[in-house]
């Protein structure tokens, strides 16, 4: 049992979107939080390290990712993937110049490629810039973020900023050539002491004719695009088999604390379609009202007639009153925790196939289930897989669980979701 990939995401979120992209493309993938104790104790061919190393500082993320690297090279890995955000997240300071210097460094390779390309979700780099749908990285609303503002969509420059080594460029022209001219031009790249080409994407094309020019790079750091060119490498094929979990089984809900646009819009949804639902106020827990034991009250009758949820999803002026009231890292704290302890509750009564509805609410119930494993199937929605785990709440017994994160999935994502596992 040798893993053929070893994968280190710098987020949650971004580590499902890399395991749900190397799945398609026919390799059976682990997703693990973070850093494992014990060895792997599943055959798969990829197992991607979820660590949350995105914005912390920079000797921290490297302390981290290098734990990963030793994990995973015990596990056998014959490739590392360091995968960070299509909008290529990141300071002057880090994280992803010093990590990639990091790994490099201990696994002694003098040459690696860096680019956040993913044409799937209109991340596409040419000449060295980055665009974010039709325009530049730094006109995307990126220039804004609360943590990673990215003022410069010129990769070359924001990973020189970043990193001793030298950075250059593999350029359209070079990949549109194919592999064997991008081999070309890395050689040339090192032989001008070059240690970091940024690559120039703009479709899955491209992506597949740099695949096999990575084959022999015990290094790749990219976003999640360039996974898809790399199992071919190992002589994987794409196949239903790789997303095969155990078969479904056990009672259906979903907790929802995601109060995106898309989310408010699927809660709707379920209850349009007769959904049995059942809202929880953020005011009634500030105000010591046990509201997880009175929803696991109200659903435990339920269950057997079909899938519930249980949802704080509100609308952005809700939101904003309740977080006047209670104050923005308070508020939402205190609905994760009780989200948490109702996913946990729910397990507990049976339920085995449990859809959680937003990001941050993903983290908590992962926790609360002491979930340390995702096994990956097949996708319900762009980025959404179903996942097998196995979790603390029933005694290390498995159960299916789909994370969804903020804007992702249609209307009738929950509906969606369980027809596709029954
Ligand atoms: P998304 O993926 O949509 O961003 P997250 O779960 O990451 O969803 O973030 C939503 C945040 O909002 C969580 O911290 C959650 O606890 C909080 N929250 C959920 N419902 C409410 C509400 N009704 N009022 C205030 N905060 C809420």
């Amino acid at each position: 049992m040798s893993v053929l990939l070893g994968c280190i995401a710098d987020d949650f979120t971004g580590a499902t979107d890399l395991a749900n992209n190397l799945v398609r493309a026919g390799m059976r993938a682990v997703q693990t939080i973070g850093v494992p104790a014990a060895p792997l104790d599943a055959d798969v061919d990829a197992v991607i390290v979820a660590l949350k190393s995105r914005t912390i500082a920079p000797e921290e993320a490297i302390a981290q990712s290098l734990d990963a690297l030793r994990w995973l090279q015990a596990q056998g890995a014959k490739q590392i993937y360091f995968k960070y955000c299509s909008t290529f997240d990141s300071t002057p300071k880090g994280n992803i110049g010093p990590v990639t210097e990091a790994l490099m460094d201990a696994l002694g390779c003098d040459f690696t490629i860096a680019t956040p390309a993913f044409p799937d979700n209109k991340r596409t780099v040419f000449k060295g810039y980055l665009f974010a749908g039709d325009v530049l990285l730094n006109e995307s609303g990126m220039q804004n973020h609360p943590l990673t503002p990215m003022t410069d969509a010129n990769l070359v420059r924001v990973m020189q900023a970043q990193t001793r080594r030298k950075v250059g460029l593999i350029d359209y022209m070079t990949v549109a050539r194919g592999a064997s001219a991008i081999r070309e031009r890395i050689a040339q790249l090192r032989s001008e002491g070059v240690g970091v080409a940024i690559v120039d994407a703009v479709s899955n094309d491209d992506l597949m004719r740099l695949g096999p020019a990575l084959a022999d790079m015990p290094l790749v750091t990219a976003g999640s695009g360039v996974a898809i060119g790399l199992p071919a490498n190992f002589g994987i094929a794409p196949s239903s088999a790789a997303s095969a979990l155990p078969k479904a089984d056990g009672l259906r809900a979903v907790v929802s604390g995601s109060c995106s646009l898309a989310t408010n819009r699927q809660v709707a949804d379920f209850i349009a379609s007769g959904g049995p639902a059942l809202a929880i106020d953020p005011l009634q827990i500030a105000a010591g009202v046990d509201v997880a034991s009175q929803a696991l009250g109200w659903a435990a009758p339920l269950l057997e007639r079909g899938p519930v949820l249980v949802y704080s999803t509100a609308d952005a002026s809700a939101v904003k009153s309740v977080q006047g009231r209670l104050g923005v890292d308070e508020a939402g704290a205190m609905v994760e925790r009780t989200i948490a302890a109702i996913a946990r509750g729910l397990v507990e009564r049976g339920v085995r196939q449990l859809v959680v509805a937003g990001g941050e609410t993903s983290g908590a119930c992962v926790q609360a289930l002491g979930i340390a494993q995702l096994q990956i199937g097949a996708q319900i929605d762009p980025g959404v897989p179903w996942c097998h785990a196995r979790s603390d709440a029933v005694g290390g017994a498995g159960l299916h669980i789909a994370l969804k994160s903020g804007n992702f999935g249609t209307d009738d994502f929950f509906s969606k979701a369980f027809e596709s596992i029954a």
